[in-house]
């Protein structure tokens, strides 16, 4: 599903790559944890799989990245946005309209879909997030756990093959962490969807996980593995790096 080959990418104005010699294939329907110490570039990782990086950032980008066979440097966002969905810290960076309707019909028109086509998915999107009566609220009249709730839903309407969700409990309290552990378990047993999964603290989380990847402070892949080789073999360099592990 998803292809890097040796990708290294930079940000304009800055010295060092934040990634660099990155290779990894992930197959249809894996569920990987994405660990790096905070700034060690995990969310560039996750913005270059829909393409966000270099189309929109200015940033700069070598190697190659293929998702479902596209090579991402010679496909547009809009092309990539119905392949993979990034669900963020701040669901409020995303939010484009005023209304639950409205914001997941927004994604939708790109796909060029017919009017009643669109309102079927959006109503299915709903209630796979279980929010189907909130379909005419305001969505800054929501909760942060339904923000997050309705940012995937929106996602999920495009019908995409691979989620990343970066951090998107940060900003939530503990019911609205276990709300969005819960949507993140369905996701896994609802459908076929390559997940990649920046979180930490996931402890419920992690029978969910297939492979463990960790990225090191100079931007590359440290590890990957199975979680019991990763916790087992590299808890020392991870604890060095104080990046999280399970209990
Ligand atoms: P992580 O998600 O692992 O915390 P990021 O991918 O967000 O790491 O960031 C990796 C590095 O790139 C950090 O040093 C960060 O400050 C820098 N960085 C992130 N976004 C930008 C940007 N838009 N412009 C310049 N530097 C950035
Ligand atoms: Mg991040």
């Amino acid at each position: 599903m998803i292809e890097i080959e040796d990708l290294a990418a930079k940000y304009p104005g800055r010295k060092l790559p934040v990634l660099q010699g990155v290779n990894l294939q992930l197959k249809r329907g894996e569920t990987v944890l994405l660990l790096g110490a905070s700034g060690s570039g995990k969310s560039t990782l996750g913005l270059t799989l829909n393409g966000l990086i270099p189309h929109e950032v200015g940033s700069i980008l070598n190697g190659q990245i293929h998702v479902d066979g596209l090579n991402t440097q010679q496909t547009t966002v809009a092309e990539l946005a119905r392949r993979v969905g990034i669900v963020f810290q701040d669901p409020d960076a995303q939010f484009a309209t005023l209304t639950v309707e409205d914001e997941i019909v927004f994604g939708l028109e790109n796909l060029c879909l017919p009017p009643s086509e669109m309102e079927e998915r959006m109503l299915r999107a709903l209630a796979q997030v279980g929010l189907p009566e909130h379909r005419y609220r305001r969505v800054d009249q929501l909760s942060g756990g339904e923000k997050q709730r309705i940012a995937l839903a929106a996602l999920l309407a495009m019908e995409p093959q691979v989620l990343v969700f970066d951090e998107p409990t940060a900003n939530l309290d503990p019911i609205g962490t276990r709300d969005v552990f819960a949507l993140i378990r369905e996701c896994k047993v609802q459908t076929t969807h390559t997940i990649v999964l920046i979180e930490h603290k996931l402890d419920d989380l992690m029978d969910l996980i297939d492979r463990v990847i960790v990225l090191g402070p100079g931007g590359s892949l440290i590890a990957d593995g199975t979680p019991r080789a990763i916790f087992r073999d590299s808890s020392a360099v991870l604890r060095e790096y104080g990046i999280w592990m399970p209990q």
